[in-house]
């Protein structure tokens, strides 16, 4: 059966674009895509070229790497340096140790390395003398770049132990610049206004692939070995105790190898190298595992273009690429105006990701988002999606930078901007959608937690304007539930008898559930042990909020305001009339004393633009915590709460000094919790 015309043509282009990007990455040193994009467009052209074997032939995938250019002398390989084959999850792993003990005569044990990200390096000793260093370039021919390497100090001229009795032996291994280096280059070059490296593994290419020797001296370059290749019977048998003499021999090994024949140990070695590769001063974009005796890699061979005898397990993306197909806004509960990001869904991190906060409109005005841009996505923490800036590069001619709305999308209300706050307002109480997700707030697991009122739900009741606010939600009768679309009698009872059993909850979730500005689980459970009731609290004064200890005076002022108004005070009567909020379940001495306060004896540094405080607020909240803020990092900073653009002092000497180096979200989800 002939080939549709439509597969020929994505065929053709995902070779004509892999070709390009390999161009661009290997001999330019400037990729324009992350490797994970550049990942899924070899899968893709690999699931076509299975697909449809007659398309096989003469395939770009055999190839390795890219020709070497005119500008270094070519160098054969005594032993082709091949590329890696890849899994990308744990499952895949399994699968190929499954295998390779199958394809080996003999059950092979399993040695597990970091995978460092940098650019492989093949040094040539004769008679233990560095005579030779060369690229990887196509696998077979590399480029001749001696003159650069003799400048890198890790990277021994002569080597020692039994390394040394070989007449003739490669070294192979990674150049690549560890983070604090990379960091201190572009610094230098910003001063100087010269282009910035885009990551470690491009300065790293950069430096090492250049004309002039000078400029490498002038580069902080760093080399691990991880392999030996001689033309001489090796003096180790194992992988593994090969990488201890290299050790011996003068080279710098990446520590974190070791040596098993169990799979879940690979398996869970793999894991805790995922975990280790976050504290490291250098970019690892995987785990290599490879069979450890050297007779049965010797009968296992290799593809054209990989080892059969290795693999590398790549871990997740960190970032990846895709399409800003919008910009539109949320109303909150608190009535802050959210603009986020409508992407083409894109996987990242193991989910697909179709939203993203852009947090407020001075973070989309900064990073200059437009909507049809291409943009860089990442997880942040792993966990939520961030849109980290558009690729300009990509961008079209036509584009317009994004006007933000003046007015609410829900009620239609000016918009304000409040004083000293990076957030813009919706500040009208009636607002639809204000009172939506308000109630929304009320009925959720940390507050009244009303089993079975779902936001879909919540959505019916108001729409058959049964619920206006949270109170009305004490007033349904079984009837007016028996009305709604999905209910029958099981259900309606179930749900009047979950209202009724929320009538019961703690005053700190009754607290929690009014939506009070900057009051948190953490804020309502001071205040809920201060005051016992619903009853007390509504006649507060600001002078006791403020002797609250752990509560600061933003919150204070924002709890005493919220109690003036008259509409919160008449939902308030209603509420207690249902005998809410009238219990305190929070047990003496005060849960949240000086002793047990959530941050006390912790020291913050605060640096940066942050989203949702100013530097000010944010060190006072700190403080109200227990905690201490402080200018300079030094041993004792408990961690350093790094917002846009912090200070590059900061941020080195926190990396100096192995402290945490926090997001705002993290620090927001480290006082939230409970
Ligand atoms: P690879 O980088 O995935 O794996 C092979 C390389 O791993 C080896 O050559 C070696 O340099 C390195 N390595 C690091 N630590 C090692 C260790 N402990 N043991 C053995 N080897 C180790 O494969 P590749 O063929 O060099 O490049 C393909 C990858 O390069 C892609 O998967 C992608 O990530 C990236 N790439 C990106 C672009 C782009 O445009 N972003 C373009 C081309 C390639």
């Amino acid at each position: 059966m002939a080939v549709e015309e439509s597969v020929l043509k994505r065929v053709e282009n995902l070779r004509a674009e892999i070709i390009e990007h390999r161009k661009l990455y290997y001999l330019n040193d400037s990729p324009l895509i992350s490797d994970a994009d550049y990942d899924d467009l070899v899968l893709e052209l690999k699931g076509l070229e299975e697909s449809y074997p007659e398309l096989k032939q003469s395939s770009i995938l055999d190839e390795v790497g890219y020709l070497s250019n005119a500008t270094f002398s070519p160098v054969t390989h005594l032993v082709p340096m091949l590329s890696l084959d890849n899994v990308f999850n744990e499952g895949e792993l399994k699968l190929w140790i499954q295998r390779s003990q199958k394809l080996a005569s003999r059950n092979p044990s399993f040695t597990c390395e970091l995978k460092i990200d940098g650019l492989a390096l093949s040094v040539a000793y004769q008679n233990s003398k560095l005579i030779r260093a060369a690229t990887r370039g196509n696998g077979t021919v590399g480029e001749d770049v001696t003159a650069n390497v003799l400048t890198i100090k890790s990277i021994p001229k002569l080597i020692e132990g039994k390394l040394a009795d070989l007449d003739y032996v490669e070294i192979r291994g990674e150049v690549y610049m560890k983070r604090t280096d990379f960091n201190r280059l572009n610094d230098e070059r910003k001063a100087q206004n010269l282009s910035e490296f885009a990551n470690p593994r491009n300065a790293a290419a950069g430096s090492l692939r250049q004309k002039d020797a000078s400029v490498t001296a002038n580069r902080p370059l760093s080399f691990f070995a991880y392999q030996v290749v001689a033309t001489e019977e090796l003096p180790e048998k194992e992988h593994f105790e090969m990488l201890k003499l290299l050790s011996v021999g003068g080279f710098d090994v990446e520590t974190h190898f070791n040596k098993t024949d169990d799979v879940n140990r690979v398996v869970g070695t793999v894991r805790e190298l995922g975990v280790i590769r976050e504290t490291l001063d250098y970019d690892t974009d995987g785990v290599v595992i490879k069979v450890n005796e050297y007779d049965l890699i010797q009968s296992m061979g290799a593809t054209s273009h990989a080892p059969r005898w290795a693999i590398a397990f790549k871990f997740p993306p960190e970032e990846r690429q895709t399409i800003l197909k919008g910009i539109e806004v949320s109303v909150g509960k608190t009535g802050r105006i959210t603009p986020f990001a409508v992407l083409e869904p894109i996987r990242v991190g193991g989910s697909v990701v179709t939203y993203a906060s852009l947090h407020n409109f001075g973070q989309v005005a900064v990073k200059d988002l437009r909507v049809n841009d291409t943009v860089v996505i990442k997880k942040a923490g792993d966990v939520i999606p961030e849109v980290i800036k558009p690729v300009v590069g990509k961008r079209a001619e036509e584009s317009a930078r994004w006007i933000p709305p003046t007015n609410c999308p829900s009620c239609g209300n000016r918009l304000i901007k409040l004083e000293d706050m990076a957030d813009t307002y919706c500040i009208n109480s009636g607002c639809p959608e204000q009172l939506l997700q308000r109630i929304i707030n009320f009925t959720s697991k940390p507050a009244m937690d009303i089993e079975g009122l779902s936001e879909q739900r919540i959505k019916l009741l108001r729409d058959g304007k049964l619920i206006k606010n949270v109170a009305d939600i004490y007033d349904l009768s079984f009837e007016q539930v028996l009305t709604l679309p999905g209910f029958a009698e099981k259900s309606a009872k179930n749900l009047l008898d979950a209202i009724d059993e929320s009538k019961s909850r703690s005053l700190d979730k009754v607290i929690v559930a009014l939506t009070i500005q900057h009051v948190g689980p953490v804020a309502a459970r001071l205040v809920a042990h201060k005051f016992k009731s619903l009853e007390k609290l509504k006649d507060v004064d600001k002078e006791t909020l403020v002797l609250i200890q752990g509560l600061g005076p933003v919150t204070a002022d924002s709890i005493h305001k919220f109690f003036q108004s008259e509409s919160n005070l008449s939902t308030i009567d209603r509420l207690l009339a249902h005998n809410i909020g009238t219990y305190s379940d929070l047990a003496e001495p005060n849960p949240v004393s000086t002793e047990s306060l959530k941050l006390t004896d912790k020291i913050y540094v605060v640096t940066g633009t942050l989203d949702r405080y100013s530097r000010s607020q944010a060190e006072e909240l700190i403080r109200s915590l227990g905690g201490k803020a402080t200018g300079t990092v030094s041993k004792k900073t408990t961690a350093v709460i790094a917002g846009n653009s912090p200070g590059s002092n900061k941020i080195e000497a926190a990396e100096k000094l192995n402290i945490p180096i926090m997001s705002e979200r993290d620090f927001e989800n480290l006082i939230e919790s409970d």
